[in-house]
């Protein structure tokens, strides 16, 4: 029996011999179901027609994603460390090569992940690695296919000694971010998923209660996700896409881009005239 993959939000479901009627992933109103109606895929269907992608995004991180892209299309991103490997978010689909790659370098201890969206085939990626499942128990009701492997954290975990999973909250009461103080050469990096998104100008990012319907934020929750990540100091934010990554200064670059959607909130803007 097949795990039935969503074709619009490649949140895998229960196995059951019939695909489910519904994707409650995509009938809530962050998400949508997709034009032609609620469809169904398999891993097997997956793989006829599409590969892994591994890139590395720096020293012990690798950027792992499916081309051609599926879905939402998300990268996820395995940090490398001395106490084992951690993914943070994950895909639809790894195939064989990038599976056995990834057991070259360690295999996986835990997978953590920002949002609902990004669940995608978490539980057949554990199986693959013997990992566990770090989720949020604020967002235990959305969890799709079950699995002895998923653990719930109230607000903070440690995957491993040394990386921080922890529960931000705004796009989802569980959104949350993992902090890598290793990472950009011992700067630190924040792998936020789209609990805070790398925008295409960036050295900004933003936040939404729905990306694809642009629903914003509320003010109290704005104010709330940039106190919260205060407490880590991180130089790159890595979003949940390839090339969505802030190269520096990433902790000022959240803390703005609070600023400036609260300024718009209260109804203040620039002139839109052209630079002088
Ligand atoms: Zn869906």
């Amino acid at each position: 029996m097949p795990a039935w993959i969503c074709v619009t939000c490649a949140v895998q479901q229960p196995d059951t011999g019939r695909p489910p009627e519904h994707c409650p992933i995509c009938e809530d109103e962050r998400q949508y179901v997709g034009w032609g109606g609620q469809r169904w895929t398999t891993r097997d269907e997956l793989a006829r027609d599409h590969r892994s992608e591994l890139r590395e995004e720096e020293p012990n991180l690798l950027g792992v994603g499916v081309q051609p892209a599926v879905a939402i299309g998300q990268r996820a991103l395995l940090v490398r460390t001395a106490h084992g490997n951690v993914l943070w978010d994950c895909v639809p689909f790894l195939d064989d090569d990038a599976r056995a790659e990834i057991d070259a370098l360690g295999g996986v201890a835990a997978i953590a992940v920002s949002h609902p969206h990004f669940y995608a085939a978490v539980v057949d990626v554990a199986d693959a690695f013997d990992a566990r499942i770090l989720l949020p128990e604020a967002d235990a009701g959305w969890v799709q296919r079950p699995s002895p492997r998923i653990e719930f954290f109230a607000d903070e975990v440690q995957p491993v000694p040394g990386l921080t999973v922890a529960r931000i909250g705004g796009h989802f009461d569980g959104a949350a971010v993992l902090h890598w103080p290793a990472g950009s050469g011992g700067r630190g990096a924040l792998l936020t998923g789209d609990t805070i998104t790398v925008v295409q100008d960036r050295d900004w990012v933003s936040f939404m209660w729905s990306y694809p319907n642009l629903i914003p934020l509320d003010e109290a929750t704005i104010g709330q996700i940039a106190r919260r990540v205060e407490r880590f100091r991180f130089d790159r934010v890595y979003g949940g896409w390839w090339g969505r990554v802030v190269l520096a200064d990433g902790a000022a670059a959240v803390r703005r881009s609070a600023d400036r959607y609260l300024a718009r909130l209260r109804g203040e803007r620039p002139p839109s005239s052209p630079p002088a």
